[in-house]
């Protein structure tokens, strides 16, 4: 992705000088089970997407979402931009830059996107932590993986999950990272359109089962909306030869079948939460294909 010299976000909290370490264990759950951050301002009801029922059990990008503890009880986050990070290599900076860049390119594809649906688009923010984090979903670690708080309209990146995305499920390059990011902002979509508010509400009638179904339809489409963000960032001519084969192979690595397949040598498909890996490329290709938000409706058509 050609990002450099191009216009960095301001709405990159770094908070990573603060929050490693020190807020001891316990934090763990096993996997499979999650809490739902509950979500606390709506994004004003209007929807651009009709007809969309739902919302998210676990925002996690990645695994392993019962890291993420806690139901709104309003954690701080103190504005650090500009401190000197711990962790302060050249190296993170870099990708600080890069995420900001990234972030930047999100706010302006969803700005427009919004406008030409006589809606108005709020940026959401980005911390960037090391270790664990308080967010107004409760604690969270970085095993968790990145997560997007719809109670405090922030997405939440240990930038060192992209290394583990490189080394440890084999998804590298650039636009791989991008797609992070733009996944959890696909979150903070539906949050601002309302289907996790929707979501939440339904699925206080569901079972465990049926919920991870949804959940699955919540995540599916937060690829779509990556799709569509990576739509409009090749119309602008920055992308580059791969990144999108980048971008597709970390779908595929990260779908639930491969990390169970992975990490416990067979899958459980009840418990998929996510999506398989062929259903993620599928979702996200679909958003790139054609940008269009209409064809990312995960929940009236079978998936
Ligand atoms: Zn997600």
């Amino acid at each position: 992705m050609l990002w450099r010299g191009r216009r960095q976000s301001d709405n990159i909290e770094d908070e990573r000088s603060d929050s490693g370490g020190g807020l001891g264990g316990g934090l763990g759950g096993s996997p499979g089970q999650f809490r739902i951050p509950i979500g606390g301002r709506a994004g004003g009801g209007s929807s651009i997407i009709l007809v969309i029922l739902v919302v998210l059990a676990g925002w996690y990008f990645g695994f392993d979402p019962s890291q993420i503890l806690g139901d709104g009880s309003g954690g701080q986050i103190t504005d650090n931009s500009g401190s000197q990070d711990s962790t302060g290599a050249p190296a993170s900076d870099e990708m600080k830059q890069f995420v900001a860049t990234v972030l930047a390119e999100t706010e302006d594809t969803w700005t427009g996107i919004f406008k030409a649906n006589g809606l108005t688009y709020e940026d959401p923010k980005l911390v960037l932590f090391s270790g664990q984090i308080r967010s107004a979903c409760g604690f969270a670690s970085s095993a968790a993986g990145p997560f997007y708080c719809p109670g405090d309209h922030k997405v939440y990146l240990d930038m060192t999950f992209f290394q583990q995305l490189d080394q440890q499920f084999g998804a590298s390059g650039e636009f791989a990272r991008a797609y992070v990011v733009a996944h959890e902002v696909g979150h903070h979509v539906q949050n601002l359109t309302g289907i996790m508010q929707k979501f939440n509400q339904m699925r206080q009638s569901m079972g465990e089962a049926e919920a991870n179904q949804m959940s699955v339809r919540v995540e599916l489409q937060a690829d779509c909306f990556a799709g569509v963000w990576a739509h409009y960032t090749a119309q602008k001519g920055i992308l580059e030869q791969g990144d999108m084969e980048s971008a597709l192979n970390a779908a595929k690595q990260i779908g639930d079948d491969t990390l169970q397949k992975k990490m416990q040598g067979y899958v459980v498909p009840e418990s998929f939460n996510h999506g398989t890996s062929a259903q993620r490329q599928t979702w996200l290709a679909r958003g790139y294909k054609s940008g269009k938000l209409s064809d990312c409706d995960t929940f009236n058509n079978p998936v």
